[in-house]
């Protein structure tokens, strides 16, 4: 995977592309990692990338030479790579855009700056708009950054525990088991025993059962779109069973207090 992101900032990637799993993959190789400054391909001595909108109106606009000869150059290292603009106007990205980019050659980041870029970029350039969610940033740098951690991490051999990427929140639409770790007791709360109990098929039950119950109370809206196991079905039936029973028990405690009054 090559990342090439086009920005007026590239300072703001020094950091991004030398510390923490990003880094280490860039120094494996695992990812490639390229920024290029907008700036660099204005035409003018003064490198201008902005300038006012026509019909006149607050605010200014990326001008269209300096991004088309950026995209243009990153082409030319970079031919299969997907050029991306970031924008609040763009489709929400998710888990599921994260995963067919992770299985792209590269990805061309446009970072916009003020009210946006040229409209005849976004016509001519532009293959996919992405935004990270409904609101409104004051550039596409941080908005690069989050799309590029969640493709990396998807990268066969970026998080070293092969499988730790597929047992994440959203993979099979399933939000992820509660995680511990030393101490035991803290603050008075202890550790679920049959995470201790060395069983790993009980404690994988366990982990699917606290998914399952997770994602109902967090996120209902995943459970409604997935494909339930008849194994996943037997675990929500029998809470459905313990909560009616709850239920049984304090309505005939409520009738009685009731006749009462
Ligand atoms: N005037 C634009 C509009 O209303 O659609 C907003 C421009 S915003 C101030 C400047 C830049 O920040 C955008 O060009 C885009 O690159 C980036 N940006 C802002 N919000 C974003 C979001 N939710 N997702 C992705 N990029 C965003």
């Amino acid at each position: 995977m090559k990342f090439t992101v086009l920005t007026i900032f590239p300072e703001m990637f020094e950091l991004f592309f030398r510390h923490g799993i990003i880094g280490r993959s860039v120094t494996k190789q695992q990812i490639n990692a390229a920024v290029l400054n907008i700036r660099d391909f204005a035409t003018d001595k003064h490198q201008v990338t902005d300038d006012r909108p026509y019909g006149g109106g607050s605010g200014m606009v990326m001008k269209p030479e300096p991004l088309a000869g950026a995209i243009r150059a990153a082409k030319k290292v970079s031919p299969a790579s997907k050029t991306v603009l970031l924008t609040p106007q763009g489709r929400t990205f998710d888990q599921t855009a994260a995963r067919s980019y992770a299985a792209c050659d590269g990805l061309i980041l446009i970072c916009g700056r003020y009210e946006g870029v040229d409209e005849r970029i976004d016509y001519q350039f532009v293959d996919d708009e992405i935004s990270i969610g409904d609101y409104v940033l004051m550039g596409g740098e941080l908005a690069a950054m989050v799309l590029m951690e969640s493709v990396a991490r998807l990268i066969p051999g970026v998080l070293g525990g092969e499988d730790s990427a597929e047992k994440d929140t959203f993979s099979g639409n399933l939000v992820e088991h509660a995680h511990y770790t030393r101490p035991y007791l803290f603050e008075d709360e202890a550790v679920p025993d049959v995470l201790l109990s060395g069983n790993h098929k009980e404690i994988d039950e366990w982990r699917l059962e606290m998914s399952l119950v997770r994602t109902f109370l967090k996120r209902p809206d995943l459970l409604k779109d997935k494909h339930l196991s008849l194994r996943e079905i037997d675990i929500l039936k029998k809470w459905c069973i313990d909560i009616e029973n709850i239920i049984k028990a304090q309505s005939s405690r409520n009738t009685g207090a009731l006749s009462g009054c």
